[in-house]
């Protein structure tokens, strides 16, 4: 198990405070993995500060054989990183075998769309001129992400960087940084210093936000950390890309087939434990179904396994960590003395080891309490009646946030009202949670700035540069002198 960093093409051990990481299945210590000390954040600034003038020359079409090779090589070891994914994360191994495999697949994708273009021509004012935008790379980015889709969220940045033409270092969560490390193998074959992966907490991170040789920050993880990065970045005119928290709404109409609906919805609340930026966390169903699609939902909560995340047959595995566990109960409680009801789970589901928490489904719920108006990131699901898809509507647009939202219907007339009027990143109609390489992915309002995939997941590693070019270079009438009379 590979605990080393990767600073300028080579493996370097950490010198700063140890990290303790454990399996959240079992709470035994997998590895201890040093941090990066002050003057390793510097070594690695610097050593993609070094590579970036190479590395941004190199023809497009270079870069994008390199990115081909990332991807060839997660395929290629896709059941150990998901071993290790699962062992440090505690997400179900058949989940995490998606995840190398769409890790993989960003990879493919900004291996090729790197090379499509890098700018336009625009008209140009006068004959004999030409007039061109050019795209460029920023710099060097910081790569800071979490640990819920450790290769994937990274995948999502250093892909579409590294296509653009930056060079990068990442910083992986403290909880799962061994999955990240392992990858250092996929970039041997890339210049030195181009890739360069540290390790650390918080202060690992904030000394690369306020490193002066780090052009961009690109950070997904809470609203809280993205404020104060957002701020600190601020200070420094440096370029953010924050991508942060939710409170997705899915919005259950009365036209659909609950056979389908309920599964749907189970699945988007507890799939990783319910620990997906857009996982589903507050239901609005309208009257008429609501019964049924209660009862249902319980009866299919009930159904999942919880356990072993590496058994083939586990459903939900455990929480990440203690604290992640701990603010979801918090949450339950006050909504339980608010008045609301657990109709399944709500406990730890009989384990003494791990941080196991039972899917939950939860009603009698008001949108004043946490558990519907603040993230929870855990595998609850709240359910609130609805009157109508107005009142449904409302209620989703009401927070702050806007990452995801989900509706289940078939009806023409409330998609076209839904797909406009849903103030979200991403509005799924009845296939939840479904992400697309080529489809931008983000927030609006408190959940972010910026998108990921797509062609907006490129652009926002580019900076723009417009070129005037005059191929008369002759003497413009409009120059000094103004009238008549003047020096000649
Ligand atoms: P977090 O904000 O605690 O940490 C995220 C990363 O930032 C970690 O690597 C952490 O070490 C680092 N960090 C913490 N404080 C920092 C600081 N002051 N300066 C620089 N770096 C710092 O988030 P988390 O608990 O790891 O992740 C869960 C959160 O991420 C949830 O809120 C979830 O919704 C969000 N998330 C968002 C998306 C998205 O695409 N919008 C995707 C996944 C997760």
């Amino acid at each position: 198990m590979r605990t080393a960093m990767w600073l300028a093409g080579a493996e370097v051990g950490g010198t700063g405070a140890p990290l303790t990481v454990r399996n959240p299945a079992t709470e035994e210590t997998l590895a201890e993995v040093p941090s990066a000390s002050p003057e390793q954040v510097d070594t690695a600034v610097g050593a993609a500060s070094g590579a970036a003038h190479a590395w941004r020359r190199l023809p497009a079409g270079e870069r994008g054989e390199l990115l081909h090779g990332v991807a060839a090589w997660l395929e290629a070891h896709t059941a150990e990183l998901a071993q290790l994914l699962t062992r440090e994360g505690g997400k179900p191994y058949v989940e995490n075998r998606d995840e190398v495999g769409w890790t993989a697949n960003a990879f493919t994708y900004y291996a090729e769309l790197g090379r499509h273009e890098r700018g336009r021509v625009i008209p140009s004012l006068e004959e004999g001129q030409l007039s061109l935008v050019l795209k460029e790379p920023v710099g060097v980015v910081a790569a800071i992400v979490p640990w819920n889709y450790p290769l994937l969220l990274l995948a999502w940045k250093l892909a579409p960087a590294l296509a653009a033409g930056n060079t990068v270092v990442v910083k992986p969560s403290p909880y799962t940084p061994l999955s990240t490390l392992a990858m250092a193998e996929a970039f041997a074959r890339f210049p030195p210093g181009v890739v360069n992966l540290v390790t650390g907490g918080a202060e690992v991170g904030e000394a690369l936000v306020v490193h002066g040789g780090t052009d961009l920050v690109a950070f997904t993880g809470s609203v809280a950390t993205g404020q104060r990065i957002g701020a600190l970045c601020a200070e420094r005119v440096k370029r953010t890309h924050l991508e942060l928290g939710g409170k997705d709404a899915f919005i259950v109409c009365d036209d659909v087939d609950l056979e389908v609906a309920v599964p749907g919805a189970a699945w988007a609340a507890y799939l990783n434990a319910g620990q997906v930026c857009t996982s589903a966390e507050r239901f609005y169903v309208l009257e008429p179904v609501f019964d049924e699609f209660v009862d249902r939902l319980v009866e299919e909560t009930g159904r999942l396994r919880l356990g072993d995340p590496l058994a083939e047959t586990t459903d939900v595995g455990p929480m990440v960590a203690e604290v992640q566990r701990a603010k979801v109960e918090r949450q339950l409680a006050e909504a339980r003395r608010g008045g609301a009801r657990v109709l399944a789970g709500g406990d730890r589901g009989g384990f003494e080891r791990g941080w196991f928490l039972a899917p939950t489904v939860v009603v009698e719920v008001d949108d004043g309490m946490e558990l519907m108006s603040t993230e929870t990131f855990g595998p609850v699901a709240p359910v609130a009646r609805v009157g109508s898809l107005d009142e449904a509507i409302a209620r989703a647009n009401a927070l702050p946030y806007g990452l995801g939202a989900n509706v289940y219907t078939t009806r023409l007339d409330n998609v076209l009202r839904c797909m406009e009027e849903l103030q979200a990143g991403t509005v799924w109609f009845n296939d939840p949670l479904t992400d697309n390489d080529a489809g931008p992915f983000g927030g609006m309002k408190m959940s972010g700035n910026t998108r990921e995939l797509g062609v907006e997941g490129l652009e926002a590693f580019r900076e723009t540069k417009h070129v005037h070019l005059d191929g008369r270079a002759n003497r413009k009438p409009w120059w000094y002198p103004y009238g008549p009379g003047g020096y000649q």
